[in-house]
């Protein structure tokens, strides 16, 4: 049961459904808030709590620095049209840097009853490898036996290693087959991934099995705003519209994000408005979006606690199924538990998390390649105060200490690594402000 619990987390089925036409640009939030103040001051006085209340929380959100994830793209692909253009997957960069930064163009088209709850994750993804691998694998999620593309994950078994999954958030892009259960097609697996361990509001056993399948697969038609594949909406009744949104949502669940109408109605879970996905601020749903754009919805017609009022379904979240062309936003409440995410289980992915980091975020050592086989170079920037030692640190608790590159700050050293065992090494810079660790990949 816990096992078809989770897949009912992480599915991503597709119902049949035509696309509406996109959403027209709607009224700014000035005239919004004019029109509440003068004629229907109880509504406005609602807001200016709701408003209060995430100001209350948000302070350490608004005051940060953008956080800077880095990605590994991992195209495993049999057939060509599998195996990504370099562009594809740099416009999937660029779509989370706009999600994830609330700089989408489309931003105009969320309703003014949601612009209060907006927010902006300050998220950034640097695109750290593109790593490909032919493969003569199938890669599908197992109802039967539980599997959940393992050998998508392993270089042993047709798929990629992953880089460090503590440091790296992996994705991996390959055909996804389509889900079935005792022969009977189910429908198209989009993506899926894996949240983080141990969050109170997801079941217990969600996060990935073993770390090295820890991570995001997507389908290879899903990935980027520019891609020629295209992927069916059952029933013949067109395509989906893809513009690199599914990685937005599917990188949500792994920083911890569950579906906006609480997951019910997936393999016998309840489908009613008691189902919570642990964030105040986005409103109950009976059921997801079925891949349109339909601002009619209102499946659960309560008080919302959070709004004080009804609010209609919030069709244009990241975490719904509404189609790409009219999703634009997460809220304060989601970027909240982002944000708590990246301090708390996934710290390992913000780079430069140290006190010097903070001090000079552009400016951070490299460890180039990584992984690596024969050699590895370190670079220290050359604004960089003294260091006092540099050492790395491997799994077996063996410690060596490298040379000085200088006194003060920058140069660069090089590593024969073609002796060490194969494994994950610490590598660690100090100086006088504190501590700079990079995980280092030996493969042989
Ligand atoms: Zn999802």
């Amino acid at each position: 049961m816990t096992r078809l619990l989770l897949f009912a987390f992480l599915l991503m089925a597709i119902f049949a459904r035509a696309q509406n036409a996109p959403l027209p640009v709607l009224c700014g939030n000035d005239a919004f808030d004019y029109i509440l103040r003068h004629k229907y001051p109880d509504l406005h006085q609602a807001f200016q709590a709701s408003f209060e209340e995430n100001l209350k929380r948000a302070p350490a959100v608004a005051n940060r620095s953008p956080l800077t994830i880095r990605v590994v793209v991992h195209v495993v692909w049999k057939n060509p049209e599998e195996n990504l253009a370099d562009s594809i997957i740099l416009s999937q960069i660029a779509v989370l840097n706009e999600d994830y930064n609330r700089e989408n163009a489309d931003t105009a088209n969320l309703r003014p009853v949601f612009q209060p709850v907006a927010g902006n994750p300050q998220i950034k993804f640097e695109l750290a490898e593109i790593v490909r691998v032919k493969t003569t694998g199938t890669f599908k999620l197992n109802l039967s036996t539980g599997d959940l593309m393992s050998n998508l994950k392993s270089g042993n078994q047709g798929g990629s290693d992953p880089w460090d999954p503590s440091a790296y958030l992996n994705l991996w892009v390959c055909k996804i087959q389509p889900l079935s259960l005792g022969g009977i097609p189910l429908g198209q697996i989009l993506g899926f991934a894996f949240p983080p361990n141990n969050l109170s509001h997801w079941p217990a056993d969600s996060g990935a099995p073993t770390a090295n399948q820890d991570g995001v697969a997507l389908d290879f038609r899903v990935v980027g705003r520019n891609n020629p594949n295209t992927v069916e909406i059952p029933g013949g009744t067109g395509n989906l519209v893809v513009r690199g949104r599914t990685a937005t949502h599917e990188i949500g669940h792994y920083l911890g994000l569950r579906h906006i109408w609480g997951d019910g109605g997936l393999l016998g879970l309840p489908n009613d408005c008691d189902q919570s996905d642990g964030i105040d601020d986005t409103p109950f749903a009976n059921a997801q979006s079925a891949f349109d754009c339909d601002t009619s919805r209102n499946t659960c017609s309560q008080v919302e606690p959070f709004y004080g009022m009804d609010v209609p379904d919030l069709v244009e979240n990241y975490m719904d199924y509404a189609s790409e062309s009219c999703m634009n936003m997460f809220t304060r409440g989601q970027v909240n538990m982002l944000q708590s995410v990246l301090a708390g289980p996934r710290s390992g992915l913000v780079q430069g998390s140290s006190g010097i980091a903070q001090a000079a975020p552009e400016a951070q050592p490299k460890l180039y390649p990584n992984p690596t086989r024969e050699s590895v170079r370190l670079y220290i920037p050359a604004d960089w105060p003294a260091i006092t030692a540099i050492d790395i640190a491997g799994a077996d608790g063996r410690i060596q200490t490298l040379p000085l590159p200088r006194a003060t700050g920058g140069g660069q050293i090089d590593l024969d690594t073609r002796n060490w065992p194969a494994g994950w090494y610490a590598v660690r810079v100090q100086t006088a402000n504190g501590v700079w660790t990079e995980r280092l990949l030996v493969m042989r």
